[in-house]
């Protein structure tokens, strides 16, 4: 018998919570009967939430014994969360999506077809559309994409979700991959693997409320580009070619106005524009260099990518105690 592990990284999703549960139940079982060599096990992660997340895991813990949960000492976010759940998952194939039904379940049968045919390793659902987005946030989306593509050997398809069907082959070569500054959607691009793309329309989230603001995601946008690009350090080198050209070309031009039409030299306001001009490019390319220090540092700490409270297991222990 196979087993499908689901996981689901969560962070404040009691409203929502409920209603996945129902529609997976729902759709699983459904494989089930389909292909009954299939067998399920839904592993939630509680990244720290502030509601009532985990008193519902640790209901559906107890009444479902397929049900497993990883509760986080605080809120590590959503790549820490998925990375956990990767870990804690047994299956020989591995979906991860989000709880708030933005990634259907429906899509389920089909992603399973793919990977089972052993045509592909991966299957994964693309976004096509952008609709009940703000036109702010899609336009700096496709810069970023367009950017990060530029830039970096790792290819990030646009609109891409980290709604994933895997095979296990793939999740230990994602697993390998033990950084700190994980960036989930170059790291499923990096490990490589045959990937189908499915697309598909944008779903608004079924209840609750996003946790991600426009200055979340454009934070983890520049991670993403740090993370799998060093194109930004070059950038120095090429300021610096840049400037000495310039450089030259102004000394040419007031030795030839000197000697040819006597002119006078104008010095203050040229010094002042170079100094400025100068100080605030060696400013911005000391501060990119610290980006990558800062990220250096921060991995050479090894500080582990998330930390747990409570499992499932924990739970059956202590009520079986009591
Ligand atoms: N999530 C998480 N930790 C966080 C933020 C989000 O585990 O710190 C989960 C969240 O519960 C959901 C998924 O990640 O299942 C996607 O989050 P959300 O729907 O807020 O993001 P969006 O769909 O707007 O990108
Ligand atoms: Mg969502």
């Amino acid at each position: 018998m196979k087993l499908l592990s689901i996981v689901v990284p969560c962070y404040n999703e009691q409203e929502v919570l409920p209603l996945f549960y129902d529609k997976i139940t729902e759709v699983m079982d459904g494989m089930k009967t389909e292909d009954s060599g299939l067998d399920y096990e839904l592993v939630f992660i509680n990244d720290g939430s502030r509601d009532a997340t985990l008193e519902g895991l640790r209901k559906y813990a107890r009444e479902d014994s397929r049900v497993r949960y990883i509760s986080f000492s605080r809120n590590f976010g959503k790549e820490a969360g998925m990375y956990a759940g990767l870990e804690a998952s047994k299956g020989d194939y591995i979906v991860v999506m989000d709880a708030d039904l933005q990634h259907p379940p429906e899509f389920l049968p089909k992603m399973y077809a793919y990977v089972k045919s052993g045509e592909y390793d991966c299957a994964t659902t693309r976004r096509v559309d952008r609709e009940g987005e703000s036109k702010i946030r899609s336009w700096f989306a496709r810069k970023f994409y367009k950017i990060i593509n530029r830039i970096s050997q790792t290819e990030i398809v646009d609109g891409a979700q980290d709604f994933r069907f895997m095979t296990r082959q793939m999740v230990d070569a994602i697993l390998s991959m033990k950084e700190y500054n994980r960036f989930s959607k170059g790291i499923f691009s990096w490990v490589g693997f045959r990937t189908k793309y499915i697309e598909i329309k944008n779903v608004e989230r079924a209840a609750g409320t996003t946790a991600w603001s426009f200055w979340g995601l454009f934070k983890y946008s520049l991670e993403g580009i740090a993370a799998f690009s060093t194109a930004p350090l070059a950038i120095a080198s090429l300021l610096g070619i840049v400037s000495c050209a310039l450089a030259v070309i102004f000394a040419l031009v007031t030795v030839i106005e000197k000697l040819c039409f006597g002119n006078d030299i104008h010095g203050y306001p040229t010094i002042v524009c170079l100094i400025l001009l100068l100080g605030g490019l060696q400013l911005f390319t000391t501060g990119i260099l610290g980006q990558y220090l800062a990220k250096t540092y921060l991995e050479c700490k090894k500080r582990p990518i998330y930390l747990v409270q409570e499992t499932e297991n924990d739970l059956k222990k202590t009520e079986s105690e009591n």
